[in-house]
Parts: C-alpha cells; sequence; structure tokens
C-alpha cells in the first residue's frame, strides 16, 4: 500500500469516510460551545485583546523570560535543561531515566512530546511509556496517531474504543462511555502506583514563580505530576508568560476557547519538586525547554504563530480540517495552526504544500483567542514557497496566463463569454457536476456553480442603456 506524500493524498483518504464524520460532529459540537461560552461572557473580547498582548510581550522579551524562569525553577530545587531540538530533549530524559533507574513512565497530554516523537523513542531504550489523557490512552492503544490538538481521539466512534478495549484489555465489548471511561480508570491506576517517572506538558510557563500550569479535564495531569519519583516536564520554548496574574488571563481565554468551559477541571500550578514536609510530590523536577526550529520561526515573518495557546479552535471551525479530517495534515498539529506551524518549524520543503489546505475563509482568525492572523501567516508561507519554486504544479503559468486576460479588456470578455457558453453545454440547473483533468478535484466533492450566462461587463452596460 503506497503511504500518501502530500496533503492531497492524505485529504483523498480522510474525506468521506467514517472517521472523518465523527472528527466534523466532534468539531461542529466544540465550535458551538465555544461560541456560547462566548456570548455568555461580557468581557471576552476584551480579555482576548489582553491575552494577545501578553503573548506577543513573550515573544518580544523570550531570552529574559526563560533565563528569569530557569533561575526560579532551579531556586525551588528543580533543574532546567535547553534543547536545542527533538535529540536533545529525547537525550536529556532518557539520561535522567537512567540516573534515576527508571522503568516505567507515565504520561500526561502533551503535544510537544508527539512533535519529537518521544514514546517511540524512550521505548527504543527498553522504558515502557504508558499513556494516561484517556483519549492519548485510546490513541496508543489503536497505535494511532491524535486528529485534533485537544481532542486527539475525535475520530472515533465509541463503538470504535468499545471494540478496542475489549480486543486490547480483554473486555466484554460496550460502548457505554462510563462503563469505558471506568475500565481506563481502573486499568491505569495500577499504572500511575507503580510509574518511576510523570512526563507532562506544559500549558502555560511562569516566570516570576517558575510554575508550570497544566489544565485537564481528568485528574491524569495531577497524578502525572505527583505520584511517581520523577517529574519530567518538556515545554515549547514559547510557552512563557511573566506572570501568574497573565497566566491567569490566559486561562479565562483558553478553556472557552478550546471547549467551552469557564475553566477545565483541573487547573495545575507547578512548582518545583517536593520540599521537606510535603505530603506528597516528586522527588525530582526537570523541566526541557524545547526550541526545535522556534528560534528560527521568532526571527522571521511568521513569528506571531509562536503565540498559539494551543485551544484547538481553528480547527473546529476550519471546513478544510472538517471535511479532510486531522490525519490529513500529516504530523502533529492539524488544521489551521498546523498548516502554519508545520512548515515553519520542519521547513517548507518537506511541507510546502500544508499552506495550501485552506480557502483563506478568515474563520480561524474569527475563532483564534489570541487573535493570530493565519489567513496572512498562510499568504506569506504560500509566498515564500513559490520564491522557493515550491508552489503548486502550474499555478505559476496559470497566474501568467489570468494576468494575460485580466489586463486585457477584450481577451476578458472574449474568455467571460466562451465561459458562459461552455457552460451552457454542460452545466444542469445551474450546475457543473464534473469537470475532466484537473477540474475534477472539484467536482469529484462538490458541484461548481456555473459561470453567468452573460458577463457581469455585458450586463453592467445593458444596465447602463437602459437607465
Ligand atoms: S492558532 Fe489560535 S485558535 Fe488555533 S490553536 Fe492556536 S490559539 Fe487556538
Amino acid at each position: 500500500m503506497n503511504v500518501p506524500v502530500t496533503f492531497v493524498e492524505r485529504a483523498h483518504r480522510g474525506i468521506g469516510n467514517r472517521s472523518t464524520a465523527a472528527g466534523e460532529v466532534g468539531a461542529r459540537r466544540m465550535m458551538s460551545h465555544r461560541i456560547a461560552a462566548s456570548a455568555d461572557y461580557p468581557a471576552m473580547e476584551e480579555m482576548r485583546d489582553q491575552a494577545r498582548r501578553i503573548r506577543l510581550y513573550a515573544l518580544g522579551h523570550l531570552d529574559e523570560l526563560l533565563a528569569r524562569f530557569s533561575d526560579e525553577v532551579e531556586g525551588a530545587g528543580g533543574h532546567v535543561h535547553f534543547a536545542a531540538d527533538a535529540d536533545e530533549a529525547i537525550a536529556y530524559i532518557r539520561k535522567v531515566a537512567e540516573e534515576t533507574n527508571v522503568r516505567r513512565i507515565v504520561k500526561s497530554k502533551s503535544m510537544v512530546t508527539e512533535e519529537i516523537h518521544l514514546n517511540a523513542a524512550l521505548e527504543a531504550h527498553d522504558l515502557e511509556v504508558v499513556e494516561t489523557d484517556l483519549g492519548e490512552f485510546i490513541i496508543q492503544l489503536s497505535g494511532d496517531t491524535p486528529s485534533h490538538i485537544i481532542a486527539p481521539v475525535m475520530h472515533k466512534t465509541r463503538q470504535d474504543v468499545g471494540e478496542l478495549f475489549s480486543e486490547k484489555l480483554g473486555i466484554e465489548y460496550t460502548d457505554d462511555p462510563t462503563e469505558l471511561n471506568n475500565v481506563a480508570r481502573h486499568h491505569l491506576r495500577e499504572i500511575f502506583l507503580s510509574a518511576d517517572m510523570g512526563i507532562s506538558g506544559c500549558n502555560v510557563a511562569i516566570a516570576e514563580s517558575g510554575s508550570i500550569v497544566l489544565v485537564t479535564n481528568e485528574g491524569n495531569g495531577r497524578l502525572t505530576t505527583s505520584a511517581p519519583r520523577i517529574h519530567v516536564a518538556v515545554m515549547g520554548m514559547e510557552r512563557i508568560v511573566p506572570t501568574l496574574s497573565d497566566a491567569a488571563v490566559i486561562l479565562e481565554v483558553l478553556a472557552r476557547s478550546a471547549t467551552g468551559q469557564r475553566l477545565s477541571v483541573y487547573t495545575n500550578i507547578v512548582t518545583g519538586a517536593r520540599r521537606p514536609g510535603d505530603p506528597d510530590g516528586p522527588e525530582e523536577f526537570h523541566v526541557v525547554i524545547l526550541d526545535n526550529g522556534r528560534s528560527r520561526v521568532l526571527a522571521g515573518d511568521a513569528a506571531e504563530v509562536l503565540a498559539c495557546i494551543r485551544c484547538g479552535a481553528c480547527l473546529n471551525v476550519c471546513p478544510v480540517y472538517r471535511e479532510a479530517g486531522g490525519h490529513a495534515y500529516g504530523f502533529t498539529y492539524s488544521g489551521p495552526i498546523g498548516a502554519v506551524i508545520t512548515p515553519s518549524l520542519m521547513g517548507l520543503a518537506e511541507w510546502h504544500d500544508l499552506p495550501y489546505a485552506s480557502s483563506l475563509c478568515g474563520a480561524c482568525l474569527d475563532a483564534c483567542p489570541v487573535r493570530i492572523d493565519l489567513p496572512g501567516l498562510l499568504l506569506k508561507l504560500r509566498r515564500d514557497a513559490v520564491s522557493e519554486g515550491l508552489g503548486p504544479d502550474g499555478l505559476e503559468g496559470a497566474l501568467k496566463w489570468f494576468t494575460r486576460l485580466a489586463t486585457n479588456p477584450g481577451m476578458w470578455r472574449g474568455a467571460t463569454r466562451a465561459g458562459g457558453w461552455s457552460a451552457k453545454l454542460i452545466a444542469r440547473q445551474g450546475w457543473i457536476k464534473s469537470l475532466p483533468g484537473r477540474g475534477s478535484a472539484w467536482t469529484d466533492y462538490r458541484d461548481l456553480p456555473a459561470p453567468a450566462a452573460k458577463p457581469f461587463h455585458a450586463r453592467w452596460k445593458e444596465r447602463q442603456r437602459e437607465s
């Protein structure tokens, strides 16, 4: 079986299949929850402006904020490691695991660890890694990859999960969500209690106190960071904000934009390891701060994308994401944010088709709690792709033809008339259902409105004559 290598090939696999349909239902549900939560919160627009200011300020002062954060973590007895890339981050975590005789690792949900393929790297060295977020647990059990940045398993139905649990965990088939939840909880509880290391991500890092903030809707984040002997938090270097008050603003918009909640069920603020007299907590606390291309992005003209707070709202509103499904994006990050961040971090050479996975309708900009100009960034990436000779095949030639037509009124009128005549031949009741060649990429999935029989210029002249 050929592995699809382009967005279009991967999208062809997703369009119209059962998983994508399940994902679309979930995305639409989350979108309506966000709209309701925003409508219910009069300060939302002001909070979005504040959140944007905080994120842009942090990006402009990353050096000093990360230095302060690092000092504070070490002051609280923790360890900080700056990793230039995935290999460095993995090597550090492996070293900590080796030095502390770790065998079993529990993880809470973290996109940045997905980005560096941490699980596979640790498992290759005989470390057992267990995902404890329910969605990620299902993904791990099924050997799948996440399709959404906050709801990784949105493309699976409860029947899918029932069959999976029955096959892998040996339980009697059920598709009752509460029962399935309980099965996972019992299975994972034992694993938590015997784990040596907990690895978490980081939603926000606070410079003034050296704290990391984790938001979850399950208690797994709290258990991951407190039950095992060692806690390692992995964060992208852009996650930082200056103060606790700034973090509070981010939390105000994060949960509302992500799931429509006022606040996620669990908000954990972790500062350092267990201190003398503390009843629980890890003996060691490590923070791995990952660059992995972020410094390059920060220095370029797509730096704004690093303001993202990973809420997933842009995915839920995106017509391309909903039709093609999250796996079409081919990497950890999907939807409009994926179409910008993946080529920005990983390079256009391999990912030059992603910026074209958008209709530029602007819904993502409307939804984004920090008002990232995703359509503008997609256009910049398209410009860069074309200037590096990586634009879509035939685009340059097609645009040259369009320019000749559009700058020559006689030719333009002739072409629009010819379009109208040919449409008459193939259109039925105003719609074209099938086009040959590259046009079939459109009509294979939807009808095309037929061009007007009489072009605008001709109608305009008529109207002027009449008036
Ligand atoms: S780009 Fe904006 S809407 Fe999309 S995930 Fe990031 S913060 Fe959320």
